[in-house]
């Protein structure tokens, strides 16, 4: 089986320079690099924007091939897909997250790691159980696993989805909806969802500021989110001018190369160390270095 790109993934691939070394890759490839742990998490910091406390972090899955050399998720997610091999990956990440999790509860009890979930898994009726039976093995409790699920996904079948992610928000699971204001969902189908997250697509962060069009999506999901009691997350922040005025919005946390690109789990307490020993002021021209 060979990797069948759609036209959005050629251009994605193409941009990253990197179309004709993708278009060799197959199945067997991916799943010897999942033996082979090619393929492995990276985490990156989600901080609250109005202490520039850590909140936790999103695992994002990272393949570093030794024949076709890094292989974005972009491209493998689908891959996995098509292959059958999606619910093996997802289950290796949401293990090797809470492992990650669990190292971090001693200093850091509420920190919370998030896991992104494809659309398949969603009409997955054993997942939850099994993710109940990976956080007790492991010794994590349910609030330190957050899902994300794309708008996208979680409203294509909102009663299938409807079903599974309930079943995980009753366990104590979070729920985040991932690239808020990309799909087409209602917002009475939001209201419904057991969502206790929402995050803000870095399509409409990245230009907020120069863009008074992105600037109202922005602020108008901020007080959307705050409305239905969830958390509301921004990312791709970029630079401290843009985390200032999205925390003088009310926007509760945000992610992205302002504060770190995803890290391997080592890489990632490093970068934690020299985070947290800049102390409670990292807020607003402080954290300028
Ligand atoms: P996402 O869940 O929306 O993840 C955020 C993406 O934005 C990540 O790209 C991250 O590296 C990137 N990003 C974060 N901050 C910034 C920033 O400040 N600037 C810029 N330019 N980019 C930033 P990545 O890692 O390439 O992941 C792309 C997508 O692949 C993810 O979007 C997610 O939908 C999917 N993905 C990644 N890992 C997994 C996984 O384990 N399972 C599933 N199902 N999907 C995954
Ligand atoms: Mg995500
Ligand atoms: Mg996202
Ligand atoms: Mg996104």
């Amino acid at each position: 089986l060979r990797v069948a790109l759609s036209p959005f993934q050629e251009a994605a691939a193409s941009r990253r320079g990197v179309d004709a070394r993708l278009s060799e890759i197959t199945v067997d490839d991916l799943r010897r690099g999942l033996d082979s742990g090619e393929v492995y998490a990276a985490f990156q910091p989600k901080i609250d924007l109005a202490t520039g406390k850590v909140t936790g972090c999103e695992a994002l899955a990272r393949w570093d091939s030794a024949r076709f050399g890094p292989v974005g998720p972009d491209v493998f997610i689908p891959l996995a897909e098509q292959g059958g091999l999606i619910k093996a990956m997802t289950l290796r990440m949401l293990r090797d997250s809470m492992t990650f999790a669990a190292s971090f509860l001693p200093t850091e009890p509420k920190f919370v790691v998030a896991v992104n979930l494809s659309a398949s898994l969603l009409s997955d009726t054993s997942l939850p159980e099994e993710v109940e039976r990976l956080l007790a093995e492991i010794g994590v409790p349910a609030r330190s696993l957050m899902i994300e699920v794309t708008e996208t996904t979680a409203m294509a079948d909102v009663g299938r989805a409807m079903d599974v992610l309930l079943r995980l928000r009753l366990k104590g699971i979070g729920i985040s909806m991932d690239d808020f204001g990309t799909g087409y969902s209602s917002l009475s189908a939001l209201a419904r969802m057991p969502f206790s997250e929402l995050k803000i697509d870095r399509s409409f962060v990245k230009d907020c500021l120069t863009d008074a069009d992105m600037w109202k999506i922005v602020s108008s999901s901020v007080a959307i989110a705050h409305q239905y009691n969830m958390k509301v997350v921004a990312e791709g922040i970029e630079d401290a001018a843009t985390w200032h005025a999205l925390d003088a919005l009310g926007c509760d946390i945000g992610q992205g190369f302002e504060f770190s690109r995803a890290l391997r789990s080592d890489a990632f307490v490093d970068w934690y160390r020299t985070w947290t020993a800049r102390g409670p002021a990292v807020r607003g021209d402080a954290a300028i270095p």
